[in-house]
């Protein structure tokens, strides 16, 4: 029997819609409808969710901004848990030290956060502007950039475990990798973090976040949807390089291609199906391994469910 999702809708103070077609809410522009997308507004919303789930025996799947996503074309089986712009409170606290801790909801944007904290002359974000990760996506998957990841300056983070409990972690309980984090193990939801920000220079800061947004535009093809490097860098090498090496520039599947400006990106070029970009993603590994000999391992995540052959 389907879930009474109006019964959820009752429960939380966030939004609840059936049948939201997840590509509104990838950068990628790419995905199929949620059975049912929760958007919650606290962390006591995320475990009424989760209650709700367990009583109901739905699948949930979190997300937050979808800029690391291929979701399927079959979309999402169960609850989506949108982490976004109704959780996007902030505050800043100045410490005796002269240090400043921003304690932000997850679904702010980590770009947005960026050019704010430098307009405030507080120095530790600045090389992220460009990555349009939640914050919650953020401390997940512990972006990084230009030498810098996130968790330089994140010191706690509220989460809402899979029991439901709402937790307070510390520094001593986050520890990270590359593009891998305890919080991943935990599987629970990041509803707000902790970040550590130092004075600094606000002109010298503003400048320097312009420099980067300049280089990244250099350098990334960012007029068209992507979900930013498709693939891990590999161990002493680049994926990007190792891709346009293999002459892959350009190479195109349905309406995805391979970005000729930036190897590790693939582009819908409009009206992409996951289909399409897991069919170049299929080439490119194939080509790479067989003309450099690395195995690609991809970055994005791939959820949701085959769209059924009579659709
Ligand atoms: C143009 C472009 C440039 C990019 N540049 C960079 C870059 O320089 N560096 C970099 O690291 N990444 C980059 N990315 C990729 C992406 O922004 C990051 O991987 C980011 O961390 C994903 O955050 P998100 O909120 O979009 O997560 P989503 O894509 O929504 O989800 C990613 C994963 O995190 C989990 N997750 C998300 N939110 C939560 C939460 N609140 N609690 C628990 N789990 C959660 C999801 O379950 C999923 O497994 C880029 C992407 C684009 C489109």
């Amino acid at each position: 029997m389907r879930p009474d999702y109006q019964r959820l809708a009752s429960r939380i103070e966030g939004r609840v819609t059936l049948g939201a077609m997840m590509k509104q809410y990838t950068t990628w522009k790419i995905g199929g409808p949620a059975d049912c997308l929760a958007e919650p507004a606290s962390a006591d919303d995320v475990a009424a969710i989760l209650a709700f789930a367990k009583e109901e025996g739905v699948p949930v799947f979190v997300f937050g901004n979808g800029s690391n996503l291929l979701v399927k074309d079959g979309g999402i089986e169960g609850i989506a848990i949108r982490v976004g712009d109704r959780l996007s409170r902030r505050s800043y606290r100045r410490r005796e030290d002269g240090s400043t801790v921003l304690t932000a909801e997850s679904g702010l944007i980590l770009s947005k956060m960026a050019r704010e904290t430098a307009k405030k002359g507080l120095r530790g974000l600045e090389w992220a502007v460009g990555i349009p990760a939640s914050l919650g996506g953020a401390a997940t998957m512990n972006a990084g950039a230009y030498g810098h990841c996130f968790y330089e300056s994140l010191i706690g983070a509220e989460v809402v475990t899979c029991d439901g409990d709402i937790r307070r972690l510390g520094k001593g309980e986050l520890t990270y990798s590359y593009r891998h984090t305890a919080l991943m193990d935990l599987g629970a939801i990041v509803t707000e973090v902790e970040l550590l920000l130092r004075d600094g220079d606000r002109e010298e800061l503003i400048g320097s976040v312009e420099k980067t947004m300049a280089l990244r535009r250099e350098k990334q093809p960012l007029e068209l949807p992507s979900a930013g490097s498709v693939f891990k860098n590999p161990e002493g090498s680049h994926a990007g390089y190792l891709v346009e090496q293999t002459g892959l520039r350009g190479r195109r599947v349905g309406n995805a291609r391979v970005s000729e400006k930036h190897g590790n990106f693939i582009l819908n070029l409009g009206g992409a199906s996951a289909e399409d970009v897991l069919r170049l993603i299929d080439v490119v590994r194939f080509e790479v391994k067989k003309a450099q000999g690395y195995d690609l391992e991809p970055e994005v995540r791939v959820v949701g469910r085959d769209k059924a052959p009579e659709d």
